[in-house]
């Protein structure tokens, strides 16, 4: 950790008992920065995954909605925030395809009103601190929609989003490319790969399988399995995203990815090789992997250029797919019971197959 990224600073995270902003919440407060954390605690979020700050005056839990501007204004104003680090969204895209409503909502309308409190404040600082204020809008590869081999993204690939996801995504990350253009707005915004690892929502792919395997039920895997991510460790992704806070170029925008494209079965098949390894059954738990229907709209391949961050920033994952799946298979392993508490009333059904819903 190099504790100078965000040292001294105060960073107003939004979605910080989510799974990668509870990430990002530990390690910033361990680096010297002051978090305010305004989260929703959706099904998604998880306050007992910050329990470890309980107590500590560089962390303050705010309740709340990223639609409700006159809460960001307030926080803005009396925490005297440095930074807005936006990680709050939906993000399941299977949820996206039958309930899209709360995606345009959080994802669009709540970073169009953080992006108006930031401007307000931001108009309000004297002419060093706006300088140094900094918008960071974390978003993902998938607004860039499907991509042939041997292609990967670079910072100006072309929008074609395939989920109702996707598509919010997109349509945030043209509001902070506004907002810079128009206002100077020092934005900044990440495109981050299929991220995984501990305290993720059971929900994902990787949770989903280690949990299924441990009880002996069946491991869906969508369509073929070949749809093909580039997986990135969560701490990697978290590493990145302060990296280009301290460092990048308002208005920039950075390719996130963990040099670890994989097709969803060969991960499934890794998981299910440590299990073998690390909690023997008799057989392989790779014959509990089951096809299943594929996701409507399903992107074949996502890959990532990270030239701009590598070699402007000096980022680079530290973690090979490899040893972040062993480290996050051993974490559930240990954490059965976190995955039973957070899982709450998700009872593992399919979802995703877009059947209409009554009004
Ligand atoms: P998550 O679903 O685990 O957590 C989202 C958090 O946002 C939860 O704590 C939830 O309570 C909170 N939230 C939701 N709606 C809110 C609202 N209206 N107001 C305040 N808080 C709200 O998500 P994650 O996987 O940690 O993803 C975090 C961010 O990173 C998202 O913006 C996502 O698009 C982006 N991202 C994720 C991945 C990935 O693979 N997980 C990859 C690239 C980018």
């Amino acid at each position: 950790m190099t504790s100078s990224e965000v040292q001294g600073r105060t960073l107003l995270v939004t979605g910080g008992a989510g799974f990668i902003g509870t990430h990002f919440v530990l390690r910033a407060v361990a680096g010297g920065a002051r978090v305010v954390n305004l989260d929703k605690l959706t099904y998604a979020g998880n306050l007992e995954n910050l329990d470890s700050l309980r107590g500590n005056d560089r962390h303050v839990f705010v309740h709340g909605d990223i639609c409700d501007g006159a809460l960001a204004d307030q926080l803005l104003a009396t925490h005297r925030v440095d930074a807005v680090i936006h990680f709050a969204a939906e993000t399941h895209v299977d949820r996206s395809i039958d309930a899209p409503d709360a995606f345009v909502r959080t994802n669009v309308v709540g970073t169009f009103t953080l992006l108006e409190a930031a401007r307000r404040y931001a108009a309000t600082l004297p002419e060093d601190r706006r300088a140094a204020f900094r918008f960071l809008h974390v978003s993902t590869d998938e607004v860039f929609g499907s991509l042939d081999p041997p292609g990967r993204f670079t910072p100006r690939a072309p929008y074609a989003p395939s989920s109702p996801y996707a598509a919010s995504k997109a349509s945030a990350d043209h509001f902070v490319r506004a907002y810079h253009a128009t206002y100077g707005l020092p934005t900044l915004t990440t495109h981050g790969s299929n991220s995984y690892g501990p305290y993720q929502f059971p929900e994902k792919l990787i949770p989903l399988v280690i949990r299924n395997a441990v009880e002996g039920a069946r491991l869906p895997v969508y369509g073929d399995g070949q749809n093909v991510r580039d997986w990135l460790f969560v701490a990697d992704h978290c590493a990145a995203i302060e990296r280009v806070l301290r460092a990048g170029t308002p208005g920039g925008t950075y390719m996130v990815g963990g040099d670890g494209e994989r097709s969803n079965l060969e991960v499934v098949r890794t998981i299910c090789a440590l299990l073998d390894e690390m909690r023997p059954r008799a057989g392989s738990y790779a014959e509990l992997v089951e096809f299943v229907a594929d996701r409507p709209g399903h992107d074949r391949r996502y890959a990532i250029d990270p030239a701009r961050i590598r070699d402007e920033l000096g980022w680079r994952p530290s973690h090979s797919l490899d040893e972040g799946l062993r480290e996050t298979v051993r974490w559930y392993l240990d954490n059965g019971d976190w995955c039973t508490r957070a899982g709450g009333s998700y009872a593992r059904e399919r979802l995703g197959l877009g059947r209409p819903r009554a009004r």
